[in-house]
């Protein structure tokens, strides 16, 4: 064995050889001296990287938890939109099945809505047909909004809600595309009015302009074709309004708002005659109060208009016995060259 030497002393030597015995080192030097170095065993922490692995394996679990439960969420939100709309065509069917009375939904909406609020007395009776009544948006899609922060959406179902309660009084089945603040898509309106073999499609909407709050009245919408029977019934419609009371008569128009030749989804993808009607400006303030003051008179006008013209195009006697055997069909909605 060497004598040991300091670190200077050593580097002086020049090293012959290295050999080593398991962790000991011998490092041979030229003049005889032998440097003997012991490694300690490596030190491999296990226990902290079995804690660090565990900590890894519990965060990636609880973020593919929060990933599942995002997804899960998202998903339950169609399907409940899914749900809502096919709900709400089932429930109409069912509601149009049985007698005319007081459904919850209409007190609902008499109890909301301010001023005007009697229902109108029925100037029918057992009408044997069925009428589609549409209330344009809902949910997230509110439509036309005015100055004082009134949404289309709300608006369109409150008179929709009490056409259905009119119609329901004079023996007329309803089928509603919803009842209550959802979305539905345009195709799942059409799809309700046609599966549910409706002889009319009524659909409710509010107009809107922007910087021109002095423009006014009610318009009513048909398929740009021009169906004969789909014209009566706007006309049916517009005419009694008239008689109601509206600020202006701005007629019945053809196709879509600034393209004659193309067509709202509604008036084009359902099979019986069908109508869209804008009743009243959101952004007049006559409109808004007529809307506001003349509810009961509006539903119980345009629910005559519908009636009257089934009667017109011999769908039912007006004692309300059914002449026609099958569902109503419009005399023409084909050769449309866009969809909206
Ligand atoms: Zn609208």
């Amino acid at each position: 064995m060497a004598e040991r030497q300091t670190a200077e002393q050593i580097a002086e030597h020049r090293v012959v050889s290295v050999q080593w015995q398991g962790r000991t080192k011998y490092t041979y030097y030229d003049d005889g001296i032998v440097k003997i170095t012991r490694y300690k065993k490596r030190k491999v922490y296990w226990g902290r990287i079995f804690a660090a692995l565990v900590i890894f394996v519990l965060l990636a679990a609880g973020i593919v938890q929060l990933i599942k439960a995002a997804l899960t969420a998202f998903a339950n939100d169609k399907t409940e939109i899914q749900v809502n709309s096919s709900l709400a065509a089932t429930y109409s069917a069912e509601e149009s099945a049985a007698e005319p009375a007081v459904t919850d939904e209409s007190s609902a909406a008499d109890s909301t809505s301010s001023t005007a609020d009697s229902a109108a007395e029925p100037a029918y009776s057992n009408m044997n047909f069925t009428v589609c009544i549409d209330p344009g948006h809902g949910d997230y899609d509110k439509g036309a909004v005015t100055s004082d922060e009134k949404y289309e959406s709300d608006q369109d179902l409150e008179i929709g809600l009490k056409v259905k309660e009119y119609l329901e009084s004079c023996g007329v089945s309803v089928i509603m595309t919803r009842s209550e603040d959802v979305q539905v898509s345009l195709s799942e309106r059409c799809a309700i009015a046609n599966q549910g073999s409706a002889d009319f499609f009524v659909s409710l909407h509010r107009n809107s302009v922007s910087d021109n709050a002095s423009e006014s009245g009610v318009e009513i919408w048909v398929n740009s074709n021009q169906p004969q029977y789909d014209t009566a019934l706007a006309q049916n419609i517009l005419t009694a309004l008239g008689t109601a009371g509206i600020s202006q008569d701005r007629g019945v128009k053809y196709g879509y708002s600034g393209w004659s030749d193309q067509n709202y989804q509604v008036n084009m993808d359902t099979v019986m005659p069908s109508c869209l009607i804008e009743l009243g400006f959101m952004t007049n303030d006559t409109d808004n109060e007529l809307f506001e003051t003349k509810q009961t008179e509006y539903a119980k006008a345009i629910g005559d208009g519908i009636i009257k013209t089934a009667i017109d195009l011999g769908v039912c006697a007006e004692d309300g016995t059914r002449k026609l055997s099958e569902q109503l069909l419009s005399d023409s909605k084909a050769n449309v060259t866009q969809q909206y």
